[in-house]
C-alpha cells in the first residue's frame, strides 16, 4: 500500500553532501504494523519523514495506495505523525489536545465531541480528560499523543521511537497497547526504532537498516532465525559466528560436527560464515551423543533467567551456549573444564557474506 520506489535522499551539496538514503525500495502493506528498525544514523527517521513529505526523495517516488505522493505536501498526505517527545500543548486539556488537528481541518464541534471520546476510549484515558498534559505522567502523555494522531483517522501512522523516553516497565506495557491500537484501528503503523526487541514484540514485518540501505525484510521470525548477513544477526539477539564448509546442504564446521542446512540463494558450496544462536547450543559431557564438538570453558556468567556459558573451541573460535535457569538448580559448569557442546537441529545458518 505504501510503495518506496528506488528512493535516494541526498541531504547538501558538493563536497557537504551526504545521502542518507541509498537506492530504497519497500512495499509497506495495508493494515501492517511495519517496522525500521537499525543502529543510529542508518537513515530510519529520514525514511519516515519522506512517507509524511517533510521532505522530498532525491531520486525515486513514493505511492500511497498506487497514487504518486511523491511532491504531495505533509497536510494533503492521509498520514500521520507520532513524534519522540510527543509535543503536546502542556497548557491545554488532554482532550483540548485531541481536539485541536480536528479544530484546525474544521470538524464541526458535536463530531470533534465525539472523536474526542472515542480517542479517549481506545487509549483508556477517559477519567483525565480533563486533565492539563502537565499534569499527566509521561506513560499518559504518550496516550494522548498517540490519540491525537489517531483521532483524524489517518490510513497511515508514522511513529518516530515514541517509546524511547518512557521507562523499561512502562515501555513493555505501551508495546503491547500500540500492538492493540494498530490491530483494533486496522491502521497502518510504520514504526522507528534502534531496539531490536521492542521490533521483534511488535511488528508484523521488519526492515533493517544499516548505512542508508535496507539489508533484509521478513516477519520477526524469520528476521531472527534466518538473518541474510552478519550486520542483521549481530544487531538482532545474541550470536555464535563459526566457520565451515558447505557441501551438498551440510555444513561442516572447521571446529567439528555435520549439520544439515538451508543454504540462502547465490551461496556456493565452499567456505561460509555460519550463524548458531546462543539458545540452541547446549553443554553435556564429552563424551554425550550428539555432542559434536569439543570446548573449554572460559567462563560462566548468571544473569537471573539465564545463564551463559562462554567456551572455547579447539579452533580458537568462541562460542556461547546460553541455558534457561532452572529454580534451585546451581551451575556445574567449571572454568577450565572440556565439555562436550551440542547443537539443536536446523539451529545453524549459513550467512551470505
Ligand atoms: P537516529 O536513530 O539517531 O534518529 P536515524 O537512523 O533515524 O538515526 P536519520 O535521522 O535518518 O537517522 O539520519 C541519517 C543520516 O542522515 C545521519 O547521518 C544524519 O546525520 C543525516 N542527516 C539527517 N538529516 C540531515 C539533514 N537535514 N542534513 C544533513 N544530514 C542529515
Amino acid at each position: 500500500m505504501i510503495e518506496i520506489d528506488k528512493v535516494t535522499k541526498t541531504f547538501g551539496a558538493g563536497d557537504a553532501a551526504f545521502t542518507a538514503l541509498r537506492d530504497v525500495s519497500v512495499t509497506i502493506r495495508e493494515n501492517e504494523f511495519f517496522t525500521l528498525l537499525g543502529p543510529s544514523g542508518c537513515g530510519k527517521t529520514t525514511l519516515l519523514r519522506l512517507i509524511a513529505g517533510f521532505e522530498p526523495p532525491t531520486i525515486g517516488a513514493i505511492r500511497l495506495s498506487g497514487r504518486d505522493i511523491t511532491r504531495l505536501p505533509p497536510n494533503q498526505r492521509p498520514v500521520n505523525t507520532v513524534f519522540q517527545n510527543y509535543a503536546l500543548f502542556p497548557h491545554m486539556s488532554v482532550a483540548g489536545n485531541i481536539a485541536f488537528g480536528l479544530e484546525m481541518l474544521g470538524k464541526p464541534k458535536d463530531e470533534i465531541a465525539k472523536t474526542v471520546d472515542e480517542m479517549l476510549r481506545l487509549v483508556r484515558m477517559e477519567e483525565l480528560k480533563h486533565r492539563k498534559t502537565s499534569e499527566i505522567s509521561g506513560g499518559q502523555q504518550q496516550r494522548v499523543a498517540l490519540a491525537r494522531a489517531l483521532a483524524p483517522h489517518p490510513e497511515v501512522l508514522l511513529l518516530d521511537e515514541p517509546l524511547s523516553a518512557l521507562d523499561l516497565k512502562l515501555r513493555k506495557e505501551m508495546q503491547i497497547e500500540l500492538k492493540r491500537l494498530q490491530s483494533e484501528t486496522g491502521i497502518t503503523f510504520v514504526f522507528v526504532t534502534h531496539d531490536q526487541e521492542e521490533a521483534l514484540t511488535m511488528s508484523d514485518r521488519i526492515a533493517v537498516m544499516s548505512g542508508g540501505r535496507i539489508l533484509q525484510i521478513g516477519n520477526p521470525r524469520e528476521i531472527y532465525e534466518r538473518p541474510s548477513e552478519r550486520f542483521v544477526a549481530n544487531f538482532i539477539g545474541e550470536s555464535n559466528f563459526l566457520n565451515g564448509q558447505l557441501s551438498a546442504g551440510s555444513v561442516t564446521l572447521e571446529a567439528g560436527g555435520t549439520f544439515t542446512v538451508e543454504p540462502p540463494q547465490g551461496v556456493a558450496d565452499g567456505k561460509v560464515s555460519v550463524l548458531i544462536r546462543p539458545e540452541h547450543v547446549t553443554v553435556a559431557g564429552t563424551g554425550a551423543e550428539g555432542a559434536a564438538l569439543i570446548a573449554t570453558v572460559e567462563n560462566v556468567v548468571y544473569s537471573g533467567e539465564a545463564t551463559v556459558a562462554h567456551l572455547k573451541l579447539k579452533t580458537g573460535e568462541a562460542i556461547k551456549a546460553r541455558a534457561s535457569n532452572l529454580p534451585g538448580a546451581s551451575g556445574l559448569l567449571e572454568t577450565g573444564a572440556q565439555v562436550g557442546v551440542s547443537v539443536a537441529p536446523g539451529a545453524v545458518t549459513v550467512l551470505v557474506d
